[in-house]
């Protein structure tokens, strides 16, 4: 048999796809030509093939090899698909019979030894495999436990090639079934809010972020605790669901953080990249792989910008497009990869570039005015709560009362999300964070003038804008949730009001 076919996956942003693998061996002059990679990993891929197969006692054939990685036009990266080309080259000769390998799926790099070493992203191609019908596939030990987090794919793991030949030869045992880890270690909830003294109005602006998913920006001093508030987030909102978790797990995966874990990520994650972090860093790219990036490392989660005002205007602005889509699309050389990223956003900011407040600053009004303009106006229109977050005094240091644990302040979030998941059950959205302003401002939403009396006193004095009732609004329905109650009050509103306007400074505008 001179024509052999097997399968591959490749991976475009967290989605795998099925490559099919076509190897024939012909007389003629002796040659490997491969097709369907980049140019330059073409060579790499060759070179690693014929090591891994000769190293593993097998002669490479002196024929003339050719192997198409099909859709030819469908751009295929990483190094995952060695195993399969290897398996098909030697199907091809005729070294192992070529019915067995037709339906397997191989996914591992080759080591010149012959050894098969893990690739990112198997999770998400074990997932494609199990849509495409694929019932077999042969991974490496290492991403076995990632593997079996999706079902109904029968997963073996291989170890060198030289057992896998020797299997398919009919002088092997088969490689092992790879398992669930019966017993997966349960992730660290994280810093808890018990252990913030004092800071009630920045504590009551998370449990309101967390409930109804609204970004919010921390504003005060150093040392004031925005950090240690900003950490403590994640923990109080819902743990994720299975359709999100396989999502942010299979981010996780393409990135290569998920270091042999075997359990889906269910609490949703944190990300603080630093504000010399670069746009690819910051939103994804790169030069060869289009990476996720930090914003869709926090999908489900919190994505906290500390000093945000040092962060490169550049860089503020690439998150705009994934704030409204939830998404972000990535242009590299050959396509296009789109990966999720839907964060609550944390911006933490000094109130001025020497970071005293009040009678303590030593700057300029012109330098103040300038710092605080460089959050652009568009991201913080999408900041629904802006607090300002004191140092503690030391009296409150000593509190009598032990502060509130995260996992009561989470009870709470969860019951008003449901409560506003009931409301907007027909709608594309399930937070009061994402109802857009237009929607709060019509039937059957609108409020009362007898609720809305002090917001509109605002407006008509020019303190508060249009885009900044929207927020108030989006503010009211969360309070009125955490409350207990099925529409908000003057009172809720009043708290909203405080809650976006509680910045004396100009971040808070
Ligand atoms: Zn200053």
């Amino acid at each position: 048999m001179a024509l052999a076919r097997t399968l591959a996956m490749t991976l475009a942003g967290i989605s795998g796809r099925l490559v099919e693998v076509e190897a024939d061996v012909a007389g003629g002059v002796p040659g490997f030509t491969l097709t369907g990679l980049p140019d330059a990993s073409v060579s790499e891929a060759r070179d690693r093939v014929r090591a891994a197969v000769i190293n593993s006692g097998v002669p490479w054939p002196v024929r003339r090899i050719t192997v198409a990685l099909l859709p030819a036009d469908l751009r295929k990266v990483g190094s995952g698909l060695d195993l399969a080309v290897a398996v098909a080259v030697l199907a091809a000769a005729g070294a192992i019979p070529t019915e067995p390998v037709a339906g397997t799926c191989w996914l591992a790099e080759l080591g010149l030894d012959g050894t098969l070493r893990p690739v990112r992203g198997v999770l998400p191609a074990v997932a494609a495999a199990r849509r495409a019908g694929v019932s077999r596939m042969v991974v490496a030990a290492d991403n076995a436990a990632e593997a079996v987090l999706v079902e109904g794919v029968d997963v073996r793991v291989g170890t060198r090639l030289a057992d896998l030949i020797a299997w398919l030869r009919g002088s092997g045992a088969p490689p092992a079934r790879a398992v669930a880890d019966p017993v997966a270690a349960e992730a660290d909830p994280g810093p808890d809010l018990a252990d913030v003294s004092g800071q009630s109005p920045a504590k009551r602006a998370l449990e309101i972020a967390a409930a109804g998913l609204h970004h919010l920006s921390l504003v005060g001093a150093p040392g004031a605790g925005k950090t240690m508030l900003a950490e403590r987030l994640p923990a109080l909102l819902p743990p994720l669901c299975d359709d999100i978790a396989l999502e942010v797990t299979a981010v996780h995966s393409v990135a290569g953080l998920l270091d042999g874990e075997a359990s889906l990520i269910r609490r949703p994650p944190l990300q603080a990249p630093h504000h010399s972090a670069s746009v690819a860093a910051l939103v994804g790219g790169g030069s060869h792989l289009a990476r996720p990036g930090a914003i869709s490392l926090a999908h489900g989660g919190v994505l906290f910008l500390d000093e945000a005002a040092e962060f490169s205007p550049h860089a503020l602005d690439a998150l705009r497009q994934p704030m409204e889509g939830g998404r972000i699309t990535l242009h590299r050389g050959g396509g296009a990869v789109c990966y999720p990223a839907r964060f609550l956003l944390v911006l933490a900011a000094n109130p001025c570039p020497c970071g005293a407040r009040g009678r303590d600053c030593t700057c300029p009004a012109a330098v103040r005015r300038r710092y605080q303009q460089r959050l652009s106006g568009p991201l913080l229109d999408r900041i629904d709560l802006r607090v300002e977050v004191d140092p503690v005094p030391a009296s409150d240091l000593f509190e009598a009362r032990p502060a509130e644990s995260s996992r009561a302040v989470a009870d709470r979030v969860a019951t008003a999300r449901a409560a506003a998941a009931h409301r907007w059950r027909a709608e594309p959205w399930e937070v009061n964070g994402a109802a857009p302003g237009a929607v709060l401002r019509r039937a059957p939403w609108a409020l009362p003038h007898r609720v809305l009396a002090e917001a509109e006193a605002y407006l008509r004095r020019g303190e508060l804008s249009a885009r900044g009732l929207d927020r108030v609004l989006r503010l009211s329905w969360t309070v009125a949730d955490l409350d207990g109650a099925t529409v908000p009050t003057a009172e809720h509103v009043r708290e909203a009001l405080f809650l976006r306007t509680t910045g004396r400074s100009a971040w808070a505008a």
